[in-house]
């Protein structure tokens, strides 16, 4: 096979089989195309208002006895999908490179991202689930129980830039919980999700629990998230923002993962070689296309030309190319579209006075969607690539004198997704890392090691996101707390006989006495 053919794993038979469970009864399709070629894979099928409602009350009707399972016997049919997401990573990787563009190395680490979530709620659920005893207002005689119970069926919609990850690993903990889940994954990206909720249901995910259906966002939101009883999203702010305006109008739950201006703030004490290689990976890992990715760096003027020549160099050769296996560093951009958003930003910082300093320009000699990794110098606020998200391998360098005026631009921006501090001297590091106003920071590395800690919440702040993915909290937001509350004998109010004063005069004095005794 050469590089560029496509994968030998991704038949018609395979892509017919997977668009086969979309809902679409009108007939009408999108056509879902390889990345790398602009050729067009197959025929998507596009659900139509009464498709979703069928979706979710077959859905429904599913997650009714999917509930009842007693956890460990949901948790079992989890711990077979991770053996079998892991054995078919390869499979997985290719659909996700046909339909991305992204390079191998990012495909393989997409992979990896479900059996990592899987694994730690496969170890925390049991205990999070379990009903909580709490004491009650009158000791002894009195407490309450905090019983979980799962919220229903939970709309899920999914971004293009990890769209098996996205698709899938928010999808997890929810089932888990108990309940049904109805995805609606980019059009461009749905073939990988797909195949991931196939392996699920081979490993014993009953049948009907797990939906998706397919359609422009604007056209299948609506009805989407008037029929859920709670909504994860993960995308733009500007679309969040929708989402949220309309599930506060149904007054449902919802979470939001949204974008990122993310800054990484580099210490004088910085060992440049290890720095300049996460670098460059949280710069332009998935083509810039991470919402965690960082588009703006704070060198020291210090050491200002050292870290930019350093960087720059290596930026500047990259290998940049088409091809499903290891060699490329860098992959496609996901469409002509995003290719012609990112090349806006460039376009607009250089006619304002920015300097490209490596790369700036698309690469149609590759394929239809490549831009070069770009490094500028000399960007402002004012101009898109100061301000706004670019979504794209592009990054703009900015001198400090101090690390006060490094923290005070790292934070002024409207989002808070994250950031990234290095130093030398942990303890440097994580005084700057409080400091700064984001739901994510890492230390030492650019992106990953925070969002790979399953075990702790990760959301946004500011205009990044409400809510968070990963951690207890991961799980519980798509459940109720019911408060199962028992009072064994009646003894609220005065006794027979006593007088409304003597009631609370003793009732005062038993709330002093209970603190005293710290009885809750
Ligand atoms: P997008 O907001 O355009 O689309 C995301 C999803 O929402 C797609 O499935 C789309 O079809 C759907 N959609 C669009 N309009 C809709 C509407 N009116 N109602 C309902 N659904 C609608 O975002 P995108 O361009 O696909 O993805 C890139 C963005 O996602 C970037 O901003 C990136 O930072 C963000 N992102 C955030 C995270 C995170 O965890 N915070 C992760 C990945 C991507």
């Amino acid at each position: 096979m050469s590089a560029t053919q496509r994968p030998a794993s991704v038949t018609d038979e395979l892509l017919e089989r997977l668009v086969a469970r979309v809902p679409g009864r009108t007939g009408a399709t999108w056509k879902l195309t390889e990345v790398y070629t602009g050729e067009v894979l197959v025929e998507l099928p596009q659900s139509t208002e009464q498709d979703i409602e069928a979706a979710f009350e077959e859905a429904r009707a599913a997650q009714r006895l999917w509930a009842q399972w007693p956890v460990e016997r949901r948790l079992e049919v989890f711990a077979r999908a991770h053996t079998l997401l892991v054995d078919n990573a390869h499979t997985t990787a290719d659909l996700i490179q046909v339909e991305s563009g992204k390079n191998r190395r990012m495909a393989i680490e997409e992979t990896c991202d479900p059996p990592m979530v899987m694994s730690y709620y496969l170890k925390r659920a049991k205990r999070l689930l379990a009903p909580k005893r709490h004491g009650g207002p009158v000791p002894i005689v009195s407490g309450s129980t905090e019983v979980r119970v799962p919220k229903g069926v939970v709309g899920i919609i999914a971004p293009w830039n990890f769209p098996f990850a996205t698709g899938l690993s928010d999808a997890i903990p929810a089932l888990i919980a108990g309940n049904a889940v109805v995805v609606k994954p980019d059009n461009k990206t749905a073939l990988s999700p797909l195949y991931g909720i196939s392996l699920l249901e081979e490993a014993g995910l009953p049948e009907g629990l797990f939906q998706v259906v397919c359609g422009d966002g604007p056209d299948v939101g609506p009805t989407l998230i008037d029929n859920a009883d709670y909504v994860m999203f993960t995308g733009s702010t500007a679309t969040g923002r929708v989402i949220g305006e309309r599930a506060g109008r149904n007054l449902i739950g919802c979470c939001l993962e949204l974008g990122g201006k993310n800054p990484m703030i580099v210490l004088d004490d910085v060992d440049v070689e290890e720095w300049v290689e996460s670098a460059l990976f949280g710069v332009f890992g998935n083509t810039g296309q991470i919402c965690m990715h960082i588009e703006r760096i704070y060198l020291p003027e210090s050491r200002y030309d050292e870290l930019r020549s350093a960087f720059v160099d290596r930026a500047s050769s990259l290998v940049i190319g088409a091809a499903y296996d290891f060699g490329p560093e860098i992959g496609s951009l996901v469409s002509p579209d995003h290719r012609d958003r990112v090349a806006s930003h460039v376009e607009d910082a250089v006619a304002q006075g920015a300097t490209v300093l490596t790369g700036g320009r698309a690469r149609p000699d590759i394929g239809p969607a490549f831009f070069e990794p770009t490094v500028l110098e000399g960007v402002t606020k004012d101009m898109l690539a100061g301000h706004t998200e670019t979504f794209g391998p592009v990054v703009a360098l900015y001198p400090y004198r101090t690390v006060d005026e490094a923290i005070r631009l790292a934070n002024d921006t409207d989002y808070g997704l994250n950031a990234s501090v290095w130093s030398g001297d942990l303890a440097r590091a994580e005084a700057v890392a409080a400091r700064i106003e984001s739901g994510n920071v890492n230390i030492n590395d650019a992106l990953a090691t925070a969002y790979a800690s399953k075990g702790s919440p990760s959301g946004g702040v500011k205009q990044s996101g409400v809510g968070a993915r990963h951690g207890d909290q991961g799980l519980l937001k798509y459940t109720d707390a019911k408060n199962v509350a028992v009072l064994k004998k009646q003894v609220m109010g005065p006794r027979p006989g006593q007088g409304y004063d003597a009631y609370v005069r003793q009732m005062l004095s038993s709330l002093k006495l209970m603190r005293r005794l710290r009885v809750r």
